[in-house]
């Protein structure tokens, strides 16, 4: 199995990580993941973006340009025979001696890997809501993740598959997804603020319920709500649409796997069909 070091592809057990890199230190550093279906990477263009928008958000020089980086997961596709899996990307700020100062003299660090998914998806999840505890750029895809992980763990804890996340009351997002509500047809998410990251997947499938006629409502809503809608889905790129089947935790919920929610799904495996074919 091959990773990526800088513009380099190295096998694993050769990879050397210093313990005096700013991810380490700080979590001083973006991300990204892509899911390979037919051994290409889906929407990369869009992610190759959004990490360029990170890093200009951070202060973060890049490395590379986004089409070399775009070669470079291709590559990393390609060494390692992925057919169906998901590549995860990561750039930090550098190795320096630790000091929360930097000094716009570190060498970014590049690095990344690839691996295998199961062709069979989660049918659906249960979500467990929760206190939003993140910072106030959650429109960033930095590593640095405690807020969300000790969210998972805590709906984990609560026999949940997912977290979802409310700010003061206000539904922001998933730990690692974003959520919609439908209500008579029509979708409700968070707006694409500094309070949930704009997911990949969110954005598609906005363009999708919009092309299938769908009204679509980017407007913030109170938790309350949850326990009116017809249907609730979420997204991310390695669980693409999920539906949701029951919400605990701070409000309580049920929900069908409804017509709108089947039909954005099969509108999403569409796309899906369309980017392995070109
Ligand atoms: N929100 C958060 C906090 C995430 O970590 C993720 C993905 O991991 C998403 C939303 C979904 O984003 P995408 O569809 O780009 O994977």
């Amino acid at each position: 199995d091959y990773c990526l070091y800088q513009d380099q592809l190295v096998p694993r057990e050769q990879l050397k990580i210093d313990p005096e890199d700013r991810g380490y230190h700080f979590g001083d550093g973006i991300y990204e993941v892509v899911h390979v279906y037919h051994g290409k990477a889906f929407a990369l263009s869009d992610h190759l973006t959004r990490f360029k928008e990170s890093a200009e958000k951070l202060d973060l020089p890049m490395l590379y340009s986004t089409d070399k980086l775009g070669e470079l997961v291709q590559q990393l596709i390609e060494k390692n025979k992925l057919e169906h899996g998901m590549v995860y990307f990561q750039m930090t700020r550098g190795i320096s001696p630790r000091n929360h100062l930097y000094t716009r003299n570190e060498t970014p660090v590049l690095t990344g890997f690839s691996k295998p998914l199961p062709d069979e998806k989660r049918e659906s999840v249960r979500l467990y809501l929760t206190d939003d505890i993140r910072w106030l750029r959650c429109d960033i895809k930095t590593i640095n993740l405690l807020g969300n992980v000790l969210a998972k763990r805590e709906a984990t804890d609560h026999q949940c598959d997912e977290a979802l996340l409310h700010r003061d009351g206000t539904v922001t997002e998933g730990s690692s997804s974003n959520v919609f509500l439908i209500k008579n047809e029509t979708l409700y998410t968070h707006p694409a603020t500094n309070l949930i990251l704009n997911g990949i997947t969110r954005q598609i499938t906005i363009r999708l319920a919009k092309a299938k006629g769908y009204t679509v409502v980017e407007e913030p809503f109170p938790k309350e709500v949850i326990k009116d809608a017809d249907e609730a889905f979420i997204t991310s790129t390695i669980h693409e649409i999920t539906p949701v089947t029951e919400v605990i935790g701070d409000e309580t919920a049920h929900f069908p796997v409804g017509p709108v929610t089947k039909m954005l799904q099969q509108a999403f495996a569409e796309e899906i069909a369309k980017h392995s074919q070109t």
